[in-house]
């Protein structure tokens, strides 16, 4: 695998390449990034991910602060799999003209609900990453995952928008063996936290199968309910349209919908979805 810091090296190795696949993540790899790197290396010619803890998609300093950053770990797991490059640049690299003076994206509807209205300008944040980073690799493919529901449509907006030729695409979440998403967060939690994270992933569960049988409203309420007794406190727990994000009193028949949450555990800040 070769390491690649700066912009210009990394146009000048991937001129000799064909089929590009890209998985841009912020490091503490775990197998949910490591998934979209094989499937990127089972589709493409070529395969790199990116690490960089992008400043301009935390609106709270002190989550920025506490982001974990386990590079040596990483670089293990991407020799692992045999990834082919791992784009590695410097803060400085990428936002030249410092962080304070970004593009905005219009991103309409999406930007104000969920993620986008309990975290005011992380979307635009991610855009500006990742509009940078496309611009740097010229991927053909571009793989995300479904675990961030929400960001998987900001960024097809953000393809829109820009008509950069690069097809997304979109991978299963990956969990771990008691159901919970895995995450790079997840490492924040104490082992007494940890037991209790699949509570979340319980919720979801439990209003997917009970869809049938009780109004959206009542089984909110049970989930909110054991969360709260689990020393949880759940930013939201919505139902929305799968296609649209629209958000939705109840269930309806015949449509796409996900159920979609954050909760926060011991400080740490979850997120998770179930499609229906
Ligand atoms: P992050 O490093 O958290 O920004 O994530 C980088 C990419 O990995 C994003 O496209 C995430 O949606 C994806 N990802 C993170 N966790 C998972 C997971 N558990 N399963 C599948 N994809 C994931």
């Amino acid at each position: 695998m070769i390491v690649i810091k700066t912009q210009n090296e990394l146009q000048a190795y991937l001129k000799h390449h064909d089929k590009i696949g890209f998985v841009p993540t912020m490091g503490a790899l775990h197998q949910g990034h490591i998934g979209l790197i094989q499937r990127s290396m089972a589709e493409n010619d070529i395969t790199g991910c990116s690490i960089f803890v992008n400043p301009t998609q935390f609106n709270k300093q002190a989550d920025f602060d506490k982001y974990p950053v386990t590079l040596e770990k990483d670089l293990e797991l991407l020799l692992e799999v045999k990834c082919d490059f791992l784009f590695l640049p410097s803060v400085k690299e990428m936002y030249p003209e410092g962080i304070s003076s970004t593009p905005t994206y219009d991103l309409g509807y999406l930007d104000t609900v969920l993620e986008g209205e309990h975290r005011p300008g992380h979307f635009n944040g991610v855009c500006n990453i990742v509009h940078k980073l496309l611009g740097a690799v010229m991927p053909n493919n571009l793989y995300m995952g479904e675990k961030d529901f929400q960001q998987c449509m900001v960024v097809k907006r953000l393809l829109e928008i820009t008509s950069l030729p690069v097809n997304l695409i979109i991978c299963p979440t990956l969990r771990a063996d008691d159901g919970l998403a895995m995450s790079s967060r997840n490492m924040r939690l104490s082992d007494h936290a940890r037991r209790k994270a699949n509570t979340i992933y319980h919720c979801l569960q439990y209003i997917k199968e009970n869809q049938g049988h009780a109004s959206f409203v009542s089984l909110r309420n049970d989930c909110l309910e054991k969360l709260a007794s689990n020393e949880f406190q759940t930013e939201y727990l919505i139902l929305a349209c799968a296609d649209s994000l629209q958000i939705l009193g109840d269930f309806e028949a015949g449509k796409k919908m996900v159920v979609l949450i954050a909760s926060v555990l011991e400080g740490v800040r979850l997120i998770d979805n179930m499609r229906l």
